[in-house]
């Protein structure tokens, strides 16, 4: 089955896939709507990278342009995906195999030469020695023709592997990313922390944790529909993205309207100020109708700030934070707190 989404997760998708099929001017058809869906679902790694990149130029998505996708990414995709690298891996093993069998075939050759070799040696036979000889000589230089054909094949069969990999992580990295706001996703974020567990903090340094979560979001929903909500999730990913570019901080949608922000080797002041400053950025955040420009409504965000600590796992720092953001929740909303 090429769709496996919850009822619940494809909602969300179809909005998403609405939102898009709603920018671009290709005509609502199910082509059009599989595209945009399965870009959304982030299940089509080729097809991700071939929309990315024009919507990085800024091209806007007709008919033509859909249907040019359509054919190149979505038809050939699933069992023929699969078989394709199947067929290719196929292939890399094919050819070691029939240069290791030639290589095989030579030697065994090669072999009855030098016992022919052997015996004319031990016979004295100086007229039968010369060809003898003359033929071990090309059997040896065929030989080694053939190891090299050998090493060769499997030095490509090697890089060929390689490329294999990088696609398949390449694939498994589109599964970490949440396609609707571009950041990692719960599955990236999981991952992000395992990894930060695994690596002591640097001197006096540790590593910190920030959940953020957007107050009265239904109401955001409610009044404005969830289209608007989701423009707001995409604001925050974007805040995000930019207060942490060019650092190794990491940051994911934790949830529904909750975000998290991983600050590997800080301090807690380090992950207080960052989180005061997105905090700040998203209440700054105005959210404005698309064809007048009127400002229609602006969002808070609410903080909890924790740093790992001695004997931690991934569930007692995540909870710590989560107390640090209730008490902010608590507390009034628009603030951040740290535990
Ligand atoms: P609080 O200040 O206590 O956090 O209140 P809240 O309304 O933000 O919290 P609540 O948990 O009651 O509601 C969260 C809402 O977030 C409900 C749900 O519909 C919405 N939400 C979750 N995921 C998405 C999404 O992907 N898109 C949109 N538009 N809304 C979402
Ligand atoms: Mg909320
Ligand atoms: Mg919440």
């Amino acid at each position: 089955m090429r769709y496996t989404e919850p009822k619940d997760r494809s909602a969300e998708l179809l909005r998403v896939t609405l939102g898009h099929m709603g920018r671009h001017a290709a005509a609502f058809n199910p082509v059009t709507f599989t595209l945009w869906y399965e870009y959304a679902a982030g299940i089509n790694p080729p097809l991700h990278a071939a929309i990315e990149q024009l919507l990085r130029d800024q091209v806007n998505l007709g008919d033509e342009l859909v249907a040019q996708l359509y054919e190149a990414h979505v038809v050939p995709t699933d069992a023929a995906a699969v078989q394709k690298v199947g067929g290719e891996l196929q292939k890399v093993m094919r050819g070691i195999a029939a240069s290791a069998a030639h290589t095989g075939e030579r030697a065994g050759l090669f072999g009855a030469q030098l016992d022919d070799l052997s015996l004319a040696l031990r016979s004295n036979d100086v007229a039968t020695l010369t060809p003898q000889l003359d033929e071990a000589r090309a059997g040896t230089a065929e030989m080694r023709h053939s190891a090299d054909a050998l090493q060769q094949q499997v030095s490509a069969g090697q890089n060929e592997i390689a490329r294999l990999r990088t696609d398949l992580d390449r694939a498994r990295g589109e599964a970490l990313i949440d396609p609707l706001t571009g950041i990692l996703n719960r599955k990236g974020f999981d991952q992000r922390i395992a990894a930060l567990l695994q690596e002591a903090p640097a001197g006096s340094d540790a590593h910190c944790l920030v959940l953020l979560d957007i107050d009265h979001f239904k109401k955001v929903n409610d009044a404005h529909g969830h289209v608007m909500g989701d423009r707001v999730l995409q604001g925050i990913g974007e805040i995000l993205r930019q207060s942490v570019a060019g650092s190794p901080h990491a940051v994911a949608r934790y949830g529904g309207e909750e975000f998290a922000i991983v600050l590997a080797h800080s301090r807690v002041a380090d992950a207080q100020r960052l989180a005061e400053q997105v905090r700040q950025r998203a209440k700054a955040m105005k959210i404005r109708n698309r064809n007048t420009q009127e400002v229609l409504f602006t969002v808070t965000l609410s903080g909890g700030v924790t740093a790992l600590c001695a004997g931690d796992d991934a569930q007692t720092l995540v909870a710590r934070a989560d107390a640090a953001l209730y008490e902010s929740k608590h507390g009034g909303r628009d603030r951040v707190s740290c535990a």
